[in-house]
């Protein structure tokens, strides 16, 4: 039987034309793709494509859509060997992250890809990087995909979705995943890194996806001047959950009362607090130095070198699945996904 790919649209520059008429730029229409990018036809697989109703630039993401895009994926998982979703570039990292959090046993490729020139325009990184991840989201036997697992494709290179980081507004390596391997660099061949690729799932069971996510959490990045009346403000935010605390170097913050009475009124209120670092790439080593010793002492735990993105995504997702603390302080302390390295 032929393999097939689905094309999954939900907005983005990549989508982008010229209108023939008004010349104003808008979303591309799909039924056309073959007029638009006509190299695809040389593949010698099926190419579908899916477009969501209501496309969107990805500023305007929100976690709806990540459930929409799984429940997609499900229905569709049996009839497809890969998924390509093309998605807006600001927030690609994101919708990977959660959806690598989401998705159970997938055992398929799920490549996120984009572009920072419209696929309309004439220089655009759009064609490349959609007939790459075709090509990748293809790879394999049936049954056996090379890459089984939910991938950011950005120029000649292919992460892991929750290792990978936006780290550039127009160059077209726009992405890097700073603290693991790229699976795949893209050359004259694709030359997969095998040994980095998660392996096929071993439950006989068929995929499935945790669809609840609780978003009641925070982002609170230190600074020099971060003021206790703003951490006040923040933890007493009614029905707050969960704090992404993005910490400088190793994980280390201030030791002064004013910050430490809050992150441990914080904790004594049931918030959850999740310590990742500021720094690109690197872990956060809580204990290492004076100034973070306290917070491990306190009971913040380690995001070790996770994204500031990934973080997040897993606390929604850990946060929306699991109810005793025990239990999210378990998962937020495990790899999930291979989001972090786990201590040798
Ligand atoms: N603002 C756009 C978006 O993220 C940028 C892009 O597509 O690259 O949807």
């Amino acid at each position: 039987m032929k393999k097939s790919v689905l094309i999954i649209y939900t907005g983005g520059t990549i989508g982008m034309v010229n209108d023939p008429e008004t010349g104003i730029l808008c979303p591309f229409n799909f039924d056309q793709i073959t007029l638009e990018v006509p190299e695809i036809r040389e593949f010698d697989f099926k190419i579908d494509h899916y477009t969501l109703p209501e496309l969107i630039d990805s500023s305007n993401l929100s976690p709806r859509l990540w459930v929409d895009l799984c429940r997609v994926i499900l229905e569709h998982h049996e009839q497809y060997h890969g998924f390509v979703i093309l998605h807006g570039t600001d927030t690609m990292a994101y919708s990977a992250s959660a959806l690598s959090f989401m998705l159970d046993r997938l055992g398929k490729p799920v490549i996120f890809t984009g572009s920072q020139l419209p696929i309309g325009k004439i220089r655009t990184d759009g064609k490349e990087n959609l007939i790459a991840a075709l090509e990748i989201a293809a790879a394999g036997d049936p049954g056996h995909p090379i890459v089984p697992e939910v991938c950011i494709l950005f120029g000649d290179r292919l992460f892991r979705g929750n290792r990978a980081t936006k780290i550039n507004a127009e160059s077209f390596d726009a992405f890097q995943s700073f603290n693991y391997p790229p699976l795949a660099e893209i050359g004259i061949r694709v030359h997969y890194n095998r040994d980095a690729i998660l392996p096929l799932p071993r439950s006989p069971l068929p995929p499935t996806a945790f669809y609840n996510l609780d978003a009641r959490v925070a982002i609170l990045k230190v600074f020099p001047g971060l003021g206790a009346d703003v951490m006040e403000a923040i933890i007493s935010v009614p029905g707050l959950r969960g704090i992404i605390l993005e910490t400088y170097g190793s994980g280390n913050a201030p030791t002064h009362p004013g910050f430490l009475d809050n992150i441990r009124a914080a904790l004594a209120r049931g918030i959850v607090i999740y310590n990742v670092t500021q720094c690109a790439g690197g872990s956060v080593a809580m204990g290492q130095y004076e100034t973070s010793r306290e917070l491990l002492r306190s009971g913040v735990i380690s995001g070790r070198d996770i994204t500031t993105e990934a973080a997040l995504c897993k606390m929604m997702h850990v946060l929306g699945k699991c109810t005793s603390i025990g239990e999210i302080r378990t998962q937020l302390n495990s790899n999930l996904r291979g989001e972090i390295t786990p201590d040798k």
